[in-house]
């Protein structure tokens, strides 16, 4: 998403201006803070801000950590200890949301986050949908892999690779256990009005979300799931349960393009329907949804994780020189 949004976990998200960047009147501080290269800064920051392409945090940091936190549960014992080895004495949900904090220094990893997939289209296009040369992002002339299914599939292969840097490795790693939540909403598969970023709309009876406009891709990504008011450590719990009920565990296989397609899918459900306002019935109706996608999300990470790092004996990892520097 543009990312325009405060995260109702995170504080206010927003990649490309740093929250040192705020023009204001502070009692015992001097005012030359709004200085003109300052503010001169601060408009770049925001017209760049109007031209960039929709979608990128997805979920949100809670929702990132719970799909973390489910695929965590269910590897087998040769992935987990081959992804420790990575992770040291991090765990899966901790740097779940790398991937967003690093858009800044990465910038040709703007679009990696999403798959346009044209609306009425029948299905994702590598050709058609991983090709961005009209955006401005580094790369973007170039990159034929400049989205979250050829991205996920690249990544596996890096961590998968014994002969690669456990630094490569980790960095995969940390790539892939974002997009996989990432393309498990389904606004992230759409490219209707970027995603429904600019479909603006109140939320809970509000027009404003903190200082922005609610919107719709928004409201998928973090409020929706938010409103249940359930802990991370809650969610991950009925999750489970829900995995249980509707044996959820059958369709934990598949490709990023079988993924992408069934997000496409839903998220046009998700357009054609759009409500005036989000109130309560709309988050009776469509919670459901939210659940099973973050369920799915974190059982397919799992799978990718354990063909990845399951097959290969820890030692492998484990012989790695070169220690990996820690993020979180
Ligand atoms: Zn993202």
């Amino acid at each position: 998403m543009l990312a325009i949004a405060p995260s109702l976990t995170g504080g206010y998200n927003h990649p490309e201006i740093p929250a040192s960047a705020v023009c204001r009147r502070v009692p015992g501080r001097n005012a030359k803070l709004c200085d003109r290269g300052f503010v001169k800064k601060l408009i770049a920051l925001l017209l760049l801000a109007t031209f960039l392409p929709a979608q990128l945090l997805a979920w949100g940091p809670k929702g990132h950590a719970i799909v973390a936190d489910i695929a965590a549960a269910r590897l087998t014992p040769a992935a987990k200890q081959n992804l420790q080895l990575l992770l040291g004495g991090d765990s899966l949900a901790s740097v779940s949301s790398w991937a967003d904090s690093v858009r800044k220094e990465r910038d040709e990893s703007y679009d990696w986050h999403f798959v346009d997939i044209p609306t009425d289209a029948s299905g994702f296009s590598e050709e058609r949908d991983c090709f961005r040369p009209q955006d401005k992002h580094k790369d973007a002339l170039t990159d034929h892999h400049n989205c979250v299914v050829d991205r996920i599939e690249m990544f596996q292969k890096i961590l998968g690779d014994e002969k690669a840097s456990r630094a490569d490795r980790l960095e995969a790693l940390k790539w892939i256990v974002h997009f996989v939540g990432d393309l498990h909403q389904p606004l992230h598969a759409i490219d209707a009005a970027r995603g429904g970023n600019d479909i603006k709309l109140a939320v809970f009876g509000s027009p404003k979300c903190g200082d922005y406009d609610c919107n719709l891709h928004w409201a998928w990504d973090t409020l929706l799931l938010e409103h249940t008011g359930h802990s991370e450590e809650e969610y991950v719990g009925r999750l489970n349960s829900l995995i249980e009920q509707k044996h959820l565990q059958s369709q934990s296989s598949g490709t990023p393009a079988d993924w992408a397609n069934e997000s496409h899918l839903q998220a046009r459900r998700i357009i054609e329907t759009t409500p005036v306002a989000i109130d309560d019935a709309y988050y009776q109706a469509n919670i459901d949804l939210v659940n099973e996608k973050l369920a799915l999300a974190g059982l397919r990470l799992a799978a990718v994780l354990n063909g990845t790092l399951g097959k290969a004996p820890a030692a492998k990892v484990s012989s790695l020189s070169q220690p990996a520097g820690r993020e979180h």
